[in-house]
């Protein structure tokens, strides 16, 4: 990963936010407070204002890092604080103009460590990590199994695809969805399914 392809990565994000932003809201409508899609379009709106203005030399790290600044500020939820913390760790871990698998790979685990130890959400809690870690264990794998970026995003992509899919049968144990207890089995958790993107756009921007 290098500058470029950390832009197009959070462009790619954007995006996809920008128009599935209602299904996202509609998910958060029936187990939290309905606000997901309209929480992580503003902040990605205030992303993509950053990436305007961004020195192309920076490294893709710092790309990074400054996004997850901006999520942590202008989103009011609570994924804000938690992708923000994320980018900004992965951000951290790339300080080189480019980074190659085992690098990204290694940085999006420090992102998830990150996001765990502020949330404390646990794989089966019904969050946005039954999404995230399965596609940075796919990188990890694919990683050190020699892949290249398209073909380990693309197996991250299904990951958190499977992932957010996985969440419909739990009951939610962290976040809003938690107030609900049993209620809010057999929906798919809002923020499982925001990750799901993030992993699909990176796919999206990696294949040639
Ligand atoms: P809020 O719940 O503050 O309105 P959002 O609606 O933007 O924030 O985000 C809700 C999503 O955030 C949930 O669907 C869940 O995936 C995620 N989430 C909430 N709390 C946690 C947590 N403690 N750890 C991990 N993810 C969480
Ligand atoms: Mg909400
Ligand atoms: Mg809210």
């Amino acid at each position: 990963m290098d500058h470029d392809l950390a832009v197009a990565w959070l462009r790619a994000t954007a995006a996809a936010v920008e128009q599935r932003h209602q299904e996202l809201t509609e998910l958060d409508a029936a187990i939290g407070d309905g606000d997901h899609g309209t929480n992580l379009r503003r902040g990605f709106a205030a992303v993509t204002g950053l990436l305007d203005e961004l020195d192309p030399a920076a490294p893709p790290g710092s790309v990074l890092t400054r996004a997850g600044t901006t999520l942590i500020s202008k989103v009011g939820g609570a994924s804000g604080p938690l992708y923000g913390s994320a980018l900004r760790a992965a951000g951290t871990a790339l300080p080189a103009p480019t980074a190659d698998m085992m690098d990204l790979a290694q940085a999006l685990r420090a992102g998830l460590t990150a996001l765990q130890k502020l949330g404390g959400a646990a794989v089966g809690d019904k969050t946005m990590v039954d999404a995230f870690e399965p596609a940075v264990a796919a990188l990890e794998r694919a990683a050190f199994d020699g892949f290249t970026l398209r073909e380990a995003s693309a197996l991250a992509a299904e990951a958190a695809e499977a992932g957010a899919r996985a969440t419909i049968p739990l009951e939610a144990r962290k976040g809003r969805a938690s107030y609900l207890g049993r209620r809010s089995i057999d929906h798919q958790d809002p923020g499982a399914t925001s990750t799901a993107l993030l992993f699909a756009a990176l796919a999206e921007v990696s294949s040639p």
